[in-house]
């Protein structure tokens, strides 16, 4: 039956590869609870759960700094607004299409679910490529993207936040532009604001330091801590650094890390500050750090050669595979937690899982984003700013709960320890209750 439903699911949505991915993976996960609940099948729930209630698709023209016209296109895939308005990144980066906002949006509305938090699914972008672009040409292009945008937003409607190549600088345009237009000044409308103009202490940090918490809850579960662990992450933008820092603070030692050119070793640890500068504050590579660092640095290669004890994807969709996996297997892997969406494919997983490696899926391991996003959004609204240490205890309260409902959601369904199955049954229920209870909409 649920091959059925996928294959129709194939053929209205032909080419979307990473999203026909996410939403199998799902599927998959669900045969327990279709068993269990037969008539969830005949409301057509799984075909109305993959079909996003709102799809928007724009151009968007800007000129660079010697005059030359680019037009880039936009996107804003609404998915789910049952348990809230729609809430998810944007993403500019070349490889941004359809398929890839589609999956990145339906993973969203599970994984917003999870958090707890009044918040639907969304997720949107272009294939803007951000990098090598002055200040001036971002803007231009972000007020373009927002001439069109806006009038989809709001703060009970969508709110957007960052993703890859969306950080403070970009969501400071677009949030100049969407308050320009309106001339409202409505914080609530985005989130990864500057602290400054409504932004949320903690938010930059918290999706590298949920994973951390997320990850030291599943070593826990096997009398394991983070103490002395080597710890390896893929990426080093936003997600990545954070990751490396709470891994720190918790006793880890991050050793290696990548970007697109390569990556880097240092097995007496990264230095983090340095890194901060040079990937952060200066936008440069990461082989400037090694450069300036003395750090090995290895172009083009896998950064899951290196030995360790925990590897964290904090990349893009698919850059751990199988022979990856297995890579990290034979070299002592003990846990694997996914900063990134989607990072490891499903061959990857498999070898993962059936090595006995704990493994914490995105949509639960990297929430504490879009968590932090919504205490942002609860800020704005009582006109409030908490301090650090108030929003980062909340978001490790967060993480801990999305780790205890996977794991006592794996064991309800008779899969203790798989947390894919945990957080895809968790996130599937929350969501089709709230459905359910709205009727056929
Ligand atoms: P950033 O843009 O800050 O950093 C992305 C990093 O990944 C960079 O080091 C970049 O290298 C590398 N990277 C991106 N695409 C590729 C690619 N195709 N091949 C190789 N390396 C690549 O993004 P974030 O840290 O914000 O996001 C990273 C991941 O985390 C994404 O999957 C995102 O969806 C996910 N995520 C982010 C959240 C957030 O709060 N920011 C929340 C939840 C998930 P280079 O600079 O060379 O391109």
């Amino acid at each position: 039956m649920i091959e059925k439903i996928y294959d129709r699911i194939l053929h209205r949505n032909p080419g979307e590869k990473e999203f026909h991915q996410a939403v199998w993976e799902v599927l998959e996960s669900l045969e327990p609870v279709f068993a269990r609940r037969p008539e969830l099948l005949d409301e057509s729930l799984i075909e109305r759960l993959c079909e996003p209630e709102r799809q928007i698709i724009f151009r968007v023209p800007w000129s660079d700094d010697s005059g030359k016209t680019h037009v880039n296109r936009g996107f804003r895939v609404e998915f789910n607004s049952a348990l809230g308005p729609y809430k998810g990144g944007l993403r500019f980066h070349p490889s941004v299409n359809l398929g890839i906002i589609k999956f990145l949006g339906f993973e969203q509305t599970f994984k917003n679910a999870l958090t707890g938090m009044p918040i639907g699914g969304g997720k949107g972008g272009s294939d803007f490529d951000p990098k090598g672009r002055s200040d001036a040409e971002v803007m231009r292009f972000c007020q373009s993207f927002m001439t069109e945008l806006y009038r989809h937003l709001g703060e009970y409607t969508d709110i957007p936040a960052g993703d890859i190549g969306v950080g403070e600088r970009e969501i400071g345009y677009l949030f100049g532009q969407y308050r320009r237009i309106t001339n409202r000044w409505e914080a609530g409308v985005l989130t990864g604001k500057g602290v400054l103009w409504g932004g949320s202490q903690a938010r930059s940090e918290a999706t590298g330091y949920g994973l951390v918490v997320f990850t030291a809850e599943m070593l826990k579960t096997r009398g394991e801590s983070l103490e002395g662990k080597r710890v390896v992450v893929s990426g080093s933008g936003n997600v990545a650094i954070h990751a490396m820092e709470k891994a720190r603070q918790l006793g880890a030692v991050p050793i290696a890390c990548s970007d697109s050119g390569g990556y880097v070793v240092e097995e007496k640890g990264i230095d983090l500050e340095l890194l901060k500068e040079v990937k952060l504050a200066e936008r440069g590579r990461l082989s400037a750090y090694a450069e300036r660092s003395g750090a090995r640095f290895v172009p083009d290669g896998r950064v899951w050669e290196v030995p360790c004890e925990v590897a964290l994807p904090s990349a893009t969709q698919n850059e751990l595979d199988r022979d990856d996996a297995a890579t990290l297997v034979r070299n002592g892997v003990l846990a694997v937690g996914e900063g990134a969406n989607m990072p490891t494919t499903p061959e990857g997983v498999r070898v993962l899982r059936e090595a006995g490696v704990l493994f914490g899926p995105g949509k639960a391991a990297n929430a504490g984003g879009v968590a932090t996003s919504a205490l942002e959004m609860q800020q704005n609204a009582s006109r409030d700013s908490w301090t650090f240490e108030h929003t980062e205890a909340r978001l490790t309260e967060i993480m801990r709960h999305i780790h205890d409902l996977c794991h006592t959601t794996a064991e309800r369904y008779g899969r203790p320890g798989d947390y894919v199955a945990g957080a895809n049954i968790a996130g599937f229920e929350l969501v089709e209750r709230g459905m359910v209870a709205q009727g056929l909409i």
